[in-house]
């Protein structure tokens, strides 16, 4: 994998001298197999619940970007439900 992918963005098709793998077992998680048919399974039942939203890391997407990509979605579809933009507490 890691050669398919430094040919496809250097070009470089050389064969590597060495090379050691390491696993880093606690860093990023990943979702387990079946992850696509759970969430459309969880998404189903939600949407049987008018105004329960769910987002976070759980869904689409485990990365910072992913996450903040669908916090704002999420965020939308709330305030669009509420009727409004949202009204910020009195102080
Ligand atoms: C080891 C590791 C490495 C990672 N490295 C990267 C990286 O390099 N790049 C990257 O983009 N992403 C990385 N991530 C993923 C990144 O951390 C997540 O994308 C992001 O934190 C998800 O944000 P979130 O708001 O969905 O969840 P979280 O950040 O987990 O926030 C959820 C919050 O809800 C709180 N909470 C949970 N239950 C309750 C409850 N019942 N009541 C009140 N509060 C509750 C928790 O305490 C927590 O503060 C990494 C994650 C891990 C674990």
């Amino acid at each position: 994998m890691v050669k398919a992918e430094l040919k496809a963005m250097m070009g470089i098709d050389a064969e590597p001298v060495l090379f050691k793998i390491f696993r880093w077992r606690k860093a990023m998680p990943q979702y387990i197999i079946g992850h696509a048919e759970r969430v459309a399974d969880i998404k189903a039942l939600t949407e049987k619940h008018p105004g329960l939203y769910l987002t976070g890391s759980a869904y689409y997407g485990i990365g910072i970007s992913d996450t903040t990509r669908e916090a704002e979605a999420t965020a939308k579809k709330v305030v669009a439900t509420c009727g409004g933009a949202p009204v910020a507490p009195e102080a």
